[in-house]
């Protein structure tokens, strides 16, 4: 590369230029390269460091809350209550099943959802599952009543499962159904509840239970955070819980409401939001929660997309794109057109020589590297005549002395 910087103020140049190379090197995300660290295998769609697994999709981070003021949420959650009567429209009565829901009576008051006792549980009108939910509450500045009768509410998970909301700040009850309790089934690891009036926040992550042809394939957890501490770390549901009686486990919907209890107490609410969870049952290959017969699957699609994305390609670019679809699938088709490709590039490779041979050599040494590495996984034969071909060939150039 030439430049008239570097004739006028060379000094100037080098040092940018080291400068230049230092931030790229410093910037440059590592992105792994084909061809490298272990396969896919039959619980994963993905190689190690797999570089054509997507990138992680951006979410602005919100704000914490302080003890006056809401955070803010982060830029991907859905409201359910952001402490303006706007969002109050989101709740409706939990009306029984066959009757007509009607607006709630809950008010909206100093920028919080209070229960007015009496009137009823209420529910969004929204409904959704696995999800991260966030939700603050405050029990009564005025503490009246004791055990389960001060400051009693609930957050109840897709309109079953509850999250025990109560004044424990100095207030002992039976410990299931303590403040962040999965109500009737397991008590908070923690007391980490502030004083009556002050608000609490609960971040909740909510897997329903998931059943197929009643047999259960994933009980369904629920981990709490209590004003940042844990308080349920990945609880097994046993059906949900409940009030005296426990829940048999079995069949759980898809999608319910969010509901909220009215127990007799003005518990006051705010701040509430939440954010999908990828499911379970599906292969996307997010959490690890894939069958043998789902990473099968999720490999033949990803090999389909890395072969589509080949077609567009040409020469070298094409072949080695081909051959990085067999990393995810052995599709024998595709195994004989790379060979075919790689058998016809070493020919080609080999009339070259001087100057020609040796502009073309990085590229010989990828090519070479996608061979033994697919050959090392059984991907091609360990005899493939390109592969051996080219390694030879490699050698009797001294390419295979070179630093890497
Ligand atoms: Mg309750």
């Amino acid at each position: 590369m030439t430049s008239p910087l570097r004739l006028v103020i060379p000094t100037l140049f080098t040092i940018a230029a080291a400068a230049l190379l230092a931030t790229t090197a410093r910037a440059a995300p590592s992105t792994g390269s084909p061809f490298y660290g272990d396969t896919p295998d039959k619980n994963h769609p993905w190689a190690i460091h797999d570089q054509n697994r997507p990138q992680p999709k951006r979410v602005e981070p919100g704000t914490f809350s302080s003890a006056t003021v809401p955070g803010k949420p982060p830029s991907d959650a859905i409201i359910l209550f952001d402490g303006t009567a706007a969002t109050l429209g989101k709740w409706e009565s939990d009306a029984k099943p066959g009757v007509v829901a009607e607006p709630t009576k809950w008010i909206v008051k100093d920028g919080a959802l209070e229960c007015v006792p009496k009137s009823g549980y209420i529910r969004t009108k929204e409904q959704f599952g696995d999800c991260q939910l966030h939700i603050e509450w405050a029990a009564p500045t005025a503490v009246q009543g004791d055990s389960q009768g001060r400051g009693n509410s609930g957050v109840f998970l897709s309109g079953a499962v509850e999250v025990q909301v109560l004044d424990n700040y100095n207030n002992p009850t039976y410990a299931d159904g303590f403040a962040a309790s999965v109500y009737g089934t397991n008590p908070p690891l923690a007391n980490a509840l502030r004083a009556p009036g002050e608000f609490q926040v609960y971040d909740i992550i909510f897997r329903r239970p998931i059943y197929d042809n009643g047999k259960v394939v994933d009980p369904g957890y629920v981990t709490v955070f209590c004003n940042g501490v844990l308080v349920q770390d990945h609880t097994p549901l046993e059906g949900g819980g409940g009030h005296m009686k426990r829940t048999v486990a079995g069949p759980f919907p898809e999608k319910g409401p969010l509901k909220l209890q009215d127990h007799g107490n003005p518990v006051r609410f705010r701040n509430i939001w939440y954010r999908p969870l990828p499911t379970r049952s599906i292969i996307d290959g997010s959490n690890g929660f894939l069958t043998a017969e789902a990473t099968t699957a999720k490999r033949a699609e990803i090999a389909a997309g890395i072969r589509a994305d080949a077609a567009k390609l040409t020469g070298t670019a094409a072949m080695l794109r081909l051959a990085e679809s067999l990393v995810y699938e052995n599709d024998a088709a595709t195994a004989a057109k790379v060979d075919a490709l790689a058998t016809a590039y070493v020919a080609s490779l080999k009339t070259l020589t001087g100057p020609a041979l040796e502009a073309k050599k990085d590229e010989a040494k990828s090519v070479l590297r996608a061979l033994v590495y697919l050959a090392k996984f059984e991907r091609l034969p360990a005899t493939s005549a390109p592969k051996v071909a080219l390694a030879e060939f490699s050698k009797a150039q001294g390419w295979d002395q070179e630093k890497k």
